[in-house]
């Protein structure tokens, strides 16, 4: 088959009109204020909240800063329990603070944290359990929570897959102590880079705030150790206007899913990670499984043939964070403990997913799947 006429990658950003974003841009102008908790930050903290339906929010550079300084916001230490399955930043905010990641397995169905192994996990240095909504799959946050509970331990989420996700009705943003969003450009939400975290205890909203501004008080008061973790006005800005549009995308990537779905469904060896099509879901990614045996090509196979036809699908997680160099002595992060994530990691891959996607490109996906 002739390749598709143009690249067609992963996601394609969400982006206001450029002059709803300029009249935006001309306040911030007037104002000479370009950052430091500007009317732009002030109004999409606001904004953020009442979306997302949670009592507090602290907006941050970056997803990865906004975990690094969460984690840091909870003073925890030694060993936290986390999955292999996810994005190198959430175990790499756990090196920055001298904390150890231990890796616990994930579920064949979510890819998801198995609590079924958490507890076998902890020892007395263990401070904490990181879990990762992955690809919109939501942890088992009573189950977590429970054990938490009973080892007296603080529960966070990478929640950049879940923004706007709910779970039994309650917003995703409610459960654990934190959870973070990722505000990056191939994100559902996106201040084109940025971050934040949310959480239900408001006293940490000073702590996380003095974290994000070099632990700076007052004009001659430094307090805390913190760096720089700011968002500016102009990412606020975008932002504000991105929020706007986030409700629209959602339900067009809702269509896109139904449509992928009614395609790719009943072609042998390939497995639809994501069936839920309801509003809890948050429409990050179109993940599906590779089974070689059954579909005839490997999952890599498959991605070159796709990669070479101009479809720009992904390997999203490989390679396991549990396999970088810097974990080999690390013997949670033996493969003989992760057999789940060790098979999923090689049979898992995400399709171009974004609202605008053409059904004549998911055709076309179609057609070079079942013509091997
Ligand atoms: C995108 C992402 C991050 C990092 O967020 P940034 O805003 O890019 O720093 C962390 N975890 C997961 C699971 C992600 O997908």
């Amino acid at each position: 088959m002739e390749k598709w006429k143009e690249p067609i990658y992963i996601t394609s950003p969400v982006l206001p009109e450029l002059s709803n974003f300029t009249n935006q841009l001309e306040k911030i102008w007037e104002s000479h204020i370009l950052t430091n908790n500007g009317a732009m930050h002030k109004e999409l903290e606001i904004n953020l909240k009442t979306y997302l339906k949670v009592p507090s929010i602290t907006l941050m550079s970056n997803g990865t800063i906004a975990l690094l300084l969460g984690l840091k916001g909870l003073e925890l230490s030694g060993e936290v329990i986390v999955t292999p399955f996810t994005f190198p930043a959430t175990t790499e905010a756990l090196d920055w603070l001298g904390l150890t990641p231990v890796f616990c397995d994930i579920e064949s169905e979510t890819y998801t944290i198995d609590v079924s192994k958490i507890e076998s996990l902890i020892t007395e240095k263990t401070s904490a359990i990181l879990g990762v909504h992955v690809f919109g799959n939501i942890c088992k946050v009573e189950a977590i929570q429970e054990i938490a509970d009973r080892y007296n331990l603080k529960v966070i989420y990478d929640g950049a897959h879940a923004f706007g996700a709910t779970y039994n009705n309650e917003p995703i943003g409610r459960f654990g102590d934190l959870t973070m969003f990722s505000f990056h450009a191939t994100k559902l939400f996106n201040t084109i880079e940025g971050g934040g975290l949310v959480y239900r205890d408001q006293s940490l909203y000073e702590r996380l705030y003095l974290l994000k501004n070099f632990g700076i008080s007052g004009p001659e008061n430094v307090v805390l150790s913190g760096l720089n973790g700011k968002l500016n006005e102009i990412q606020a800005a975008m932002g504000i206007e991105v929020l706007k549009l986030v409700e629209s995308e959602r339900l067009k990537r809702k269509e896109v899913q139904k449509k992928y779905i009614k395609h790719l469904d009943g072609i042998k060896g390939i497995r639809i990670i994501n069936v839920n099509t309801t509003d809890s879901n948050s429409f990050q990614y179109f993940p599906i499984e590779v089974d070689e045996m059954n579909f005839g090509l490997s999952r890599d196979q498959l991605h070159n043939k796709l990669v070479s036809h101009n479809i720009i699908s992904r390997k999203y997680f490989y390679p396991l964070c549990s396999t970088f160099e810097w974990y080999s002595d690390n013997k949670s992060a033996d493969a003989v403990n992760l057999p789940v994530a060790t098979n999923v990691v090689e049979r898992v891959l995400c399709l171009p997913f974004y609202g605008d996607l053409d059904e004549n490109v998911i055709l076309y996906i179609k057609e070079l799947f079942i013509t091997k």
